[in-house]
């Protein structure tokens, strides 16, 4: 039997058609004398009814069948009694009668429950992610997917880039991630190393002249397991020539405007709002603000100098800085509520944070003692503190008070409501400072990557303040997340020279990790610039998803592994051996 019509199609208009079905039975009940059978396939549910009347051999047959069994029927599609409609259905009018049923393939009995409302545990998912993947929701989540795809090449279709594919066996590209290698075997002892992201290759296109390219691509990164990461993600990768800023936002924000459109009927409002990076630390504590919200922070070390309180007096002296957040009509908060705040401070290495409830006579708290009258008054009218809030202050260094308080704020916009969840908030973040110190390596590292321009008015200080370069680079955050992020390129080689200087790389060390990009440059490079985007990302928020595993046909585990194939897995000693390799694992007690 050929199928004839999906699950999904079947409406009014087909009544009296003889028809065939193929597909999944995802239910069977036997009710008064009958057997109903739900079939389903990507495109819906049909409801078909095997009836004694009919044939009663082909309803004995039916009893037979199971959740998922896969089946073809033929029969006549009929209008459904009066008042058994289904609303929810889109074939929900009709039903078919069936004639003939023939089992295809039947089910063994099931790991997780595809028809069903409850939820498998994530692990069993990804083991039988084939089934997982057969649920309702997954199976619109993999189509939002393929629509996002389509919406983002169609837009650059017609604005006239070309879609050009980067190698994935390349040289390890500087995004500042581990890489993942590949070994090879032609050339015992060398690797491969999987691109983090096509920006080499974009960049050289560019010096090739073909002055709008995009992407879709793949990418690898190595990093320690982290909540929502996968080692291989998905970039929409962008890349322009003879272009500045405005020519970057105007494209992107028309893609934005292109997706919301498709996929959610919505009208967004362009151009986004731009901060600099500067005003985001200030006002919100991070790079990726939720603007969708108030509560913001604000620096009160000013007002605070001269207190009597040690903890902040000594954190200003060592060039550290106090900074509040209202919570606004929080002041009722219980002793439990205001010890989790103080944990999420010290999590993000605060010392600690301390609190003043606002009552009628002013500012009241356990360290209340130390400020006298005056300090008190000025701390209450720079966080504009009325009555019943509640005033949360950390000093430290700057990057702790903010990281802190920042984290406070998302945590409060979420547990007090203030997130309204229709909003959409669009932000360029734009002015990043071009280096940020490594502590740890004592040293300046590049803050996007090292092919980022600084701006041309801050050229003068690379060398003696590095920290105060700003960069021609730009992020934009979504409700708070980083969508995606690029920057206008350097082009010219005096400027990658002072570059690699102020980032301690040495003329060798740069001629042997980019010398074919800075080669490449001496051959008439174009001005240029570009961004990427996390697709997965931007399909799990339009699915209304947290998770990006949720929108990714077969995504590893956050151990990064594929539960369902089981890799990475050992390979045989031949394997080995072809590569030149021997493995080292007893040492660390491994095996
Ligand atoms: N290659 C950069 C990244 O993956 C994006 C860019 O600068 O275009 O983050």
């Amino acid at each position: 039997m050929q199928r004839t019509h999906s699950c999904g199609e079947l409406t009014e208009k087909h009544a009296g058609k003889e028809v065939v079905l193929s597909g999944w039975v995802s239910n069977r009940r036997d009710h008064g004398g009958l057997t109903f059978v739900d079939l389903r396939d990507r495109y819906g549910i049909t409801q078909v009814i095997f009836n004694p009347k009919t044939s009663r051999s082909v309803q004995e047959k039916a009893k037979e069948l199971r959740d998922e069994f896969v089946v073809a029927v033929s029969g006549n599609v009929v209008k459904r009694p009066k008042g058994t409609e289904n609303k929810e259905l889109s074939t929900g009018a009709i039903e078919v009668q069936a004639k003939e049923l023939e089992i295809v393939s039947r089910c063994e009995p099931l790991p997780l429950e595809v028809s069903g409302k409850t939820l498998a545990n994530e692990d069993v998912r990804l083991k039988y992610r084939f089934l997982d993947l057969r649920r309702p929701e997954m199976q619109q989540n993999i189509v939002l997917r393929h629509r996002l795809g389509k919406v983002v090449r169609e837009y650059f279709y017609s604005r006239g880039f070309l879609e050009i594919e980067t190698p994935f066996l390349s040289k390890s590209t500087p995004e500042g991630a581990r890489d993942y290698l590949v070994p090879s075997r032609v050339h015992p002892g060398k690797f491969f190393a999987l691109p983090q992201s096509p920006q080499l290759f974009k960049q050289l296109l560019m010096v090739s002249g073909f002055d709008k390219y995009f992407q879709i691509v793949k990418c690898f990164r190595d990093e320690d397991l982290r909540a929502d990461r996968q080692p291989e993600f998905t970039q929409i990768d962008v890349e322009m020539s003879f272009v500045s800023e405005e020519n970057i936002f105007e494209i992107v924000e028309g893609l934005f405007k292109d997706i919301f459109k498709e996929i959610k009927g919505i009208n967004l409002k362009t151009p986004f709002p731009r901060i600099s990076y500067e005003e985001s630390m200030e006002r919100f504590g991070v790079d990726n603000p939720d603007m969708r919200f108030g509560l913001e922070l604000v620096e009160v070390t000013e007002a605070i100098k001269g207190s009597g309180f040690k903890a902040f007096s000594q954190e200003i002296e060592y060039n550290g800085i106090v900074k509040a957040l209202n919570a606004e009509k929080c002041g009722g908060f219980s002793k439990k509520e205001l010890d989790e705040l103080i944990e999420l401070a010290q999590v993000h290495r605060a010392k600690g944070l301390v609190w003043f409830k606002v009552a009628s006579g002013g500012l009241e708290g356990p360290v209340a003692k130390f400020f006298n009258e005056k300090i008190l008054k000025e701390l209450a009218s720079k966080t504009k503190a009325k009555e019943n809030d509640l005033l949360l202050l950390v000093a430290g260094k700057e990057e702790v008070v903010n990281a802190a308080l920042g984290s406070i704020r998302r945590e409060l916009g979420k547990k007090l409501g203030l997130i309204d969840d229709k909003k959409i908030s669009f932000v360029w973040i734009v002015d990043f400072p071009l280096l940020e110190f490594d502590e740890e390596e004592d040293r300046w590292q590049a803050k996007h990557h090292p092919f980022t321009s600084p701006q041309e008015k801050d050229l003068p200080l690379l060398e003696k303040e590095p920290g105060k370069v700003k960069a021609r680079a730009y992020d934009v955050v979504l409700n708070g997340v980083e969508l995606g992020g690029g920057s206008i390129r350097i082009h010219r080689g005096e400027v990658q020279e002072k570059m690699f200087a102020a980032l301690g790389i040495s003329k060798q060390e740069a001629e042997a990790k980019f010398g074919f990009l800075l080669d490449a440059f001496k051959y008439g490079a174009p001005p240029h610039g570009g961004i990427a985007f996390g697709f997965d990302r931007i399909a799990a928020m339009l699915a209304g998803t947290e998770s990006i595993r949720e929108v990714i046909a077969f995504p590893k585990n956050k151990a990064a592994v594929s539960l369902m194939d089981s890799a990475p897995s050992p390979v045989s000693e031949r394997q080995l051996k072809e590569l030149k390799l021997k493995l080292d694992l007893e040492k660390k007690g491994k095996k």
